[in-house]
């Protein structure tokens, strides 16, 4: 039997886990998991109720209406279903994030996802992104990468993304949204976000989408 290895990769928002997850997880012929995609989905179900994000007690109470999905194209993309819908492309606007940074900090939310998460990891290799992968999820994953970068260049690639998309957010508005998401998922009693003690460190500020790609891959390759 073909042995399963985890690897995972946490790090704040915006320092390109997801685009390089996926393209890592294609390379590598792992199934890619974006937990924070489950995250979003929830908030945006909490959001379509009209339920303020800081109430607690009716986002949890909503929990067991929702059924969470993934489906996973040809190219591997994964697709969000909320209830059978496939909202991959509305889980992704500046508002939802904001959002999903509070909804990620409820206790009830996190127990809801985590055994979820942790059955993906059990029957094939995968390569699984969020905040608590490493630390939490799946603390026996055989290579652990935090990946990070300075705040403005976060800010800088975020704010491409959301401009080429035709939203209308400023650099500064994206630097302060990602400066406080930082704050909320490192300062939450419950799986805060943190390099977990075995976790590689790499820092991709200095580098450009390929470069950062590059490094990733030859770190992973090094520890297989
Ligand atoms: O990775 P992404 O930016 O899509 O995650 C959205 C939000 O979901 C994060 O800001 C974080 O609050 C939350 N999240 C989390 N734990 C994870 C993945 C995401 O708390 N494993």
């Amino acid at each position: 039997m073909e042995k399963i290895i985890n690897i995972a990769i946490d790090g704040p928002s915006g320092a390109g886990k997801s685009t390089m997850a996926k393209r890592l997880a294609a390379e590598l012929g792992f199934l890619y998991v974006d937990t924070g995609a489950m995250y979003r989905t929830i908030a945006l179900y909490a959001c379509r109720k009209g339920v303020d994000k800081e109430d607690r007690a009716t986002i949890v109470s909503l929990l067991p209406e929702i059924r969470l999905d993934m489906a996973y194209g040809e190219d591997g993309t994964q697709q969000m279903l909320l209830n059978g819908e496939n909202v991959s492309g509305l889980i992704r606007t500046s508002e939802i994030s904001m959002y999903t940074s509070q909804v990620s900090a409820i206790p009830e939310v996190r127990a809801f996802l985590l055994e979820q998460q942790r059955s993906i990891g059990r029957s094939r290799s995968i390569l699984m992104d969020g905040r608590d992968i490493g630390t939490v999820v799946l603390p026996e994953a055989q290579i652990k990468i935090y990946l990070t970068a300075a705040p403005e260049a976060r800010a800088d690639r975020r704010w491409k993304e959301l401009h080429a998309k035709g939203e209308p957010d400023t650099y500064e508005a994206v630097l302060k949204d990602v400066i406080q998401r930082d704050w909320n998922d490192m300062h939450r009693d419950v799986a805060p976000l943190k390099q977990a003690d075995d976790a590689i460190l790499v820092d991709t500020t200095e580098y450009d989408l390929e470069g950062s790609y590059q490094l990733l891959l030859n770190t992973i390759k090094e520890r297989m």
